[in-house]
């Protein structure tokens, strides 16, 4: 499948696209696709509708830049979700926006939302949730929804993730969404 990739460095990318998106409080959702994602959406229909609704999907790994090398379609560089969630907090912290975090075990969720709350005192967490619920869970989506975020981190791993987003991005007003992985599972130490 043709996947129009973000071609730019990471700084390039945030500066240009990301935090301007995000202090005009314009609603975007980026999937960051590793190879395994996009050997998934190769095959699943459903999947490869997800990523052709995202507004970014970014090279995370460094099968993709060889790929596309070969290709002779070459990308600036990888941008790894794990770094870029951080600059996302880091973001956050200055402006002072609001972060939902859903995703990952509870204890996990936790111990990572504490990590966040203590490395990032500006941050408002909007609030957040482990990643073991109903995915067809509406009320759940609208509840987070009704929090208003900036930034919505979905730690569920893929596709899942995705899914979510595609599905409940419309009930939000505003803000980035992004699929996460095992961030918060790092982040909880
Ligand atoms: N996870 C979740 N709900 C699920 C399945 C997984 O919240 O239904 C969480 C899991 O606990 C972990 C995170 O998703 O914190 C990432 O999982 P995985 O490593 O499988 O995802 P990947 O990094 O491969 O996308």
């Amino acid at each position: 499948m043709d996947i129009d990739f973000v071609n730019k460095t990471q700084y390039q990318f945030l500066v240009e696209d990301i935090f301007p998106a995000l202090h005009r409080k314009d609603k975007k959702f980026i999937v960051t696709a590793n190879p395994e994602i996009v050997m998934k959406a190769r095959e699943d229909d459903t999947f490869k509708k997800v990523i052709q609704e995202a507004d970014y999907t970014v090279p995370d790994g460094i099968g993709i830049i060889l790929a596309a090398k070969m290709l002779k379609t070459p990308l600036q560089e990888r941008i790894a979700g794990f770094d870029l969630t951080l600059d996302l907090l880091n973001y956050a912290d200055e402006y002072e926006l609001s972060c939902y975090f859903l995703g990952a075990k509870e204890d996990v969720n936790e111990k990572a939302v504490k990590r966040v709350e203590s490395d990032y005192p500006n941050i408002h967490i909007a609030g957040r949730h482990n990643g073991y619920f109903d995915f067809d869970d509406r009320k759940l989506a609208e509840e987070i929804a009704a929090t208003s975020p900036d930034i919505v981190l979905v730690a569920a791993g893929f596709p899942k993730q995705e899914k979510w987003i595609a599905a409940y991005k419309d009930l939000f007003n505003h803000g980035l969404f992004m699929g996460v992985g095992g961030t918060f599972d790092v982040l909880a130490g």
